[in-house]
């Protein structure tokens, strides 16, 4: 990412929001659609043009050639009396800021950023890093989104949206048993993990419940292409030490299945997040989280993991079947040295995968698993 300053012309709107009451949050919010006052423009804004709906400013910020961050302008910010925080849930029009001190803040957005923004609608995301202005003890305005890294986002009715921002890792939770191990679906959040740059580490979970034995070939595949593979249970709190040390100080997005002990392993490894822990068998749930919205949580030790209810389950990155076996990482090497350049690897003579496969190169359970997503069945 290359960053330069520049002064840039920006169209503004009329600002059609009524001045905001200074308390009620969730009222406002909900019932007005908060704006950011003009009065309360920082000094690098000038304001010039005439009439509310021709205004234009003159913004001095950094520019960012970063497509993930929305922006093309990151405005330059009057510093003295802002924070930096964390985002930890956008809620309507309003989001909840935790600042580097521990205090968490109900902020509005800066009208200016959304101006900027290539999404008017949705500038803030969870995760994002803020400059904010708190104003009162527990309320605040966002006036700066640093530039982001690790952007999940989904496209739906052909548009992207944000889900959540600056993830370090994607904690792929399976378990070994109740319900059975299913490397395929593993391989799926491998490949989502794979196209949105973000680390995977695989975690399984419940092996208070099986024989290690046969959990070791596979263990053994994963590591050998660089993953990190913990075996851990939440019910003895085998290796749970492990993944505190791999949670720590990164900010981790939690999938994986219903009922393989998502929640109960987020509480064993922090006692504080008290999240409810289904009793109910994992196929009744199938279907049941509907929503995307992230929340963010801060863990006592240092480091955040997002839980999203909506990415638990995984038809959500799209990734296109020719795709797909550049992000198996195993499968890569051989892809360029099959015959026909848009190999499929499926049927086709003369194909360096197959070959690999049955020379023992390439692991046959993961060619499998290709093919199948390669097909687009579900697991
Ligand atoms: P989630 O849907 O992925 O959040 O899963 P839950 O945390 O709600 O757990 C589902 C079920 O698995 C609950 O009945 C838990 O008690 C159980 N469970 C979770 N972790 C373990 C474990 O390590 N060992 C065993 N035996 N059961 C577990
Ligand atoms: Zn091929």
């Amino acid at each position: 990412m290359s960053r330069k300053k520049k002064r840039v012309r920006t169209e503004f709107r009329k600002n059609r929001a009524p001045r905001p009451r200074q308390n009620e949050w969730t009222r406002r919010v909900h019932l007005e659609g908060i704006e950011t006052p003009d009065d309360q423009l920082s000094a690098d804004e000038r304001i010039s043009g005439k009439g509310e709906l021709t205004r234009k400013r003159t913004v001095v910020g950094e520019q960012t050639t970063s497509a993930a961050t929305g922006f093309d302008i990151v405005p330059d910010v009057d510093e003295a009396g802002t924070l930096h925080g964390r985002v930890l849930g956008v809620y309507g029009l309003s989001s909840v800021v935790q600042s580097d001190d521990g205090r968490q803040f109900r902020c509005a957005t800066r009208r200016l950023l959304k101006t900027l923004s290539t999404d008017q609608r949705h500038v803030v995301a969870a995760g994002d890093l803020v400059r904010f202005r708190p104003s009162g003890v527990d309320e605040g305005i966002i006036e700066r989104i640093e530039p982001r890294h690790g952007v999940l986002s989904r496209t739906s009715r052909g548009r992207q949206h944000t889900i959540v921002t600056n993830v370090d890792q994607l904690l792929i939770i399976a378990s070994a048993a109740e319900p059975y191990l299913k490397p395929n679906l593993i391989d799926r959040y491998l490949v989502a993990a794979e196209r949105n740059h973000v680390a995977p580490v695989i975690c399984i979970n419940k092996i208070d419940l099986v024989d290690l034995g046969p959990l070791v070939p596979l263990v053994g595949v994963y590591s050998q292409m660089g993953y990190a593979v913990l075996l851990v249970s939440a019910k003895t709190g085998q290796n749970l030490d492990r993944l505190r040390a791999q949670l720590a100080g990164r900010q981790s997005v939690v999938s994986g299945q219903s009922g393989v002990g998502k929640s109960s392993l987020l509480n064993a490894v922090d006692p504080s997040f008290n999240l409810r822990v289904s009793s109910v068998s994992a196929e009744s749930q199938k279907g049941r989280h509907t929503t995307t919205t992230a929340r963010v949580l801060p863990l006592t030790s240092g480091g955040y993991v997002v839980d999203t209810p909506g990415l638990r389950q995984f038809q959500l990155w799209d990734v296109v079947p020719e795709e797909v076996s550049g992000f198996y990482r195993d499968l890569r090497p051989f892809v360029s040295r099959c015959r026909f350049p848009d190999c499929t690897h499926i049927h086709e003579d003369h194909c360096a995968v197959k070959d690999a496969v049955a020379d023992g190169w390439l692991d046959a359970r993961r060619y499998e698993s290709y093919c199948h997503l390669f097909s687009g069945e579900q697991d």
